[in-house]
């Protein structure tokens, strides 16, 4: 076989990041870890590069940096520390790098992910707020470099294993009718409407079926979640709003569906395990093991679906909203949803009014077309502000 395949991990001490640790290791002969960052706990991040031993970590700011370089030295290592986000386009796009796993949460993994694409590296996509806020640009970069754009979302990447290999040619073309993006309808799916005024950061984060970072556990939670995901899917299979629906499936065991004009619906089943996903992105088109234990049916023994409540989830409702808007609009929701986020997350905004911030802010900025990534970065800065705007005059 020949020489290991370079891999950058962009966000390397979240969930993402550890689970993509995790499947390397097992494959030594296939992957090498060429990068690796982390933006909070660091000393984290130091016991990776001491397993992984990397050619450069990247932390956010110069002191932490210094830090980390200095423990790095005092192990004996050879790697080598980088800053800021200069530093994550540096290790995205470096000429030995032949895969990035791009697995930042939110806003800031976007530049980052952007550099890769640009460099036609490969790029396992994770950070799903990237193509949100950029979806045509994100597109039209991966389309000029020539990147292999590879879903890790688990929704996403069953729907690219039940698609015919060239769907690209357009959905209609491959006899693609519709898409079916399961949920599991989160840790609220059944609570009480009258108790959801209450609910807490740690219910909020307290997932049925899947171990993730805080963020996306709420927005599993609000099925903000699933509404990123439609909008992602639009981009990625190039579908419109109206061919993605969403099924909720409290299981997990679906990971979504393709339905075919000719009546056949293919679904890709698994663990909710996201190693699944990971490792079979990083070996496309061949398959690796990725440490996740065989589906037992038999445990499972049932499978059930239902509609989403779009009363129960408003964050459906908006994000669909956003994703028929188009242009400004879905970098615009991704930006107040992620402010409210973070607002609910240290106890100053209740988790009912994570919906109501954000149609507030999608209802005062009209939508623009985004010409470039400054036009991205000014809807999703203007959106910030409003939320904030909202934060204030609540008093929080
Ligand atoms: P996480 O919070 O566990 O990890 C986030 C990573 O990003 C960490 O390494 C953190 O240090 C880094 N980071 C955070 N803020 C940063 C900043 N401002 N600049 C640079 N780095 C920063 O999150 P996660 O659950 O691993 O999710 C990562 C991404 O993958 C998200 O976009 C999420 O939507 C997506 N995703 C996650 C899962 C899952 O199962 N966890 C599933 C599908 C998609
Ligand atoms: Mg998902």
């Amino acid at each position: 076989m020949s020489r290991p395949q370079q891999i950058t991990v962009l966000g390397a001490t979240g969930s993402i990041g550890l689970s993509t640790l995790d499947v390397i290791a097992r494959h030594p002969e296939r992957y090498q870890v060429f990068a690796l960052s982390g933006f909070t706990r660091l000393s984290e991040l130091f016991a990776l590069c001491v397993r992984h031993v990397p050619q450069f970590a990247v932390v956010p700011e110069a002191a932490a940096a210094r830090g980390l370089q200095d423990d790095l030295r005092a192990a004996g290592l050879p790697t080598r520390v980088l800053v800021g986000e200069e530093g994550l386009c540096q290790v995205a796009a470096a000429p030995e790098v032949d895969a990035v796993m791009a697995a930042i949460v939110g806003a800031a993994g976007l530049r980052p992910t952007l550099a890769a694409v640009e460099a036609g590296k490969k790029i396992l996509l994770a950070n799903k707020e990237a193509l949100v806020m950029s979806g045509a640009l994100f597109m039209q970069a991966v389309r000029k470099s020539g990147s292999v754009l590879l879903p890790i979302d688990s929704e996403h990447n069953a729907i690219f294993q039940c698609m015919p290999q060239d769907f690209a040619r357009g959905l209609s073309s491959v006899g693609v009718r519709r898409i079916l993006l399961t949920a599991s309808g989160g840790p609220f799916r059944q609570t009480p409407m009258s108790e959801l005024a209450h609910v807490s950061p740690d219910q909020a984060c307290a997932h049925p079926n899947w171990s993730m970072g805080r963020k996306i556990s709420v927005d599993s939670a609000s099925m903000m979640n699933k509404g990123l995901e439609l909008i992602e899917a639009c981009w990625l299979f190039d579908a419109k709003p109206s061919q993605v629906e969403v099924v909720i499936h409290p299981q997990s065991v679906i990971h979504s569906l393709v339905d075919y004009v000719d009546g056949s619906v293919l679904a890709q089943l698994g663990n909710p395990d996201m190693r699944t996903p990971i490792a079979n992105a990083l070996a496309w088109p061949e398959r690796i093991d990725s440490g996740v234990a065989p589906l037992d049916l038999f445990a499972v023994a049932r499978l059930d679906f239902e509609a989403p409540d779009e009363e129960r989830f408003p964050c459906l409702r908006l994000a669909r909203q956003a994703a028929e808007a188009g242009d400004s609009a879905p970098a615009m929701l991704n930006a107040a949803n992620e402010v409210a986020v973070a607002a609910f997350l240290d106890g100053r905004v209740r988790y009912l009014e994570i919906a109501s911030i954000i149609e507030e802010v999608l209802s005062l900025e009209p939508v623009v077309a985004l010409a470039d990534l400054d036009a991205v970065f000014t809807a999703d800065a203007k959106a910030r502000a409003l939320a904030e705007q909202w934060l204030k005059r609540h008093d929080r």
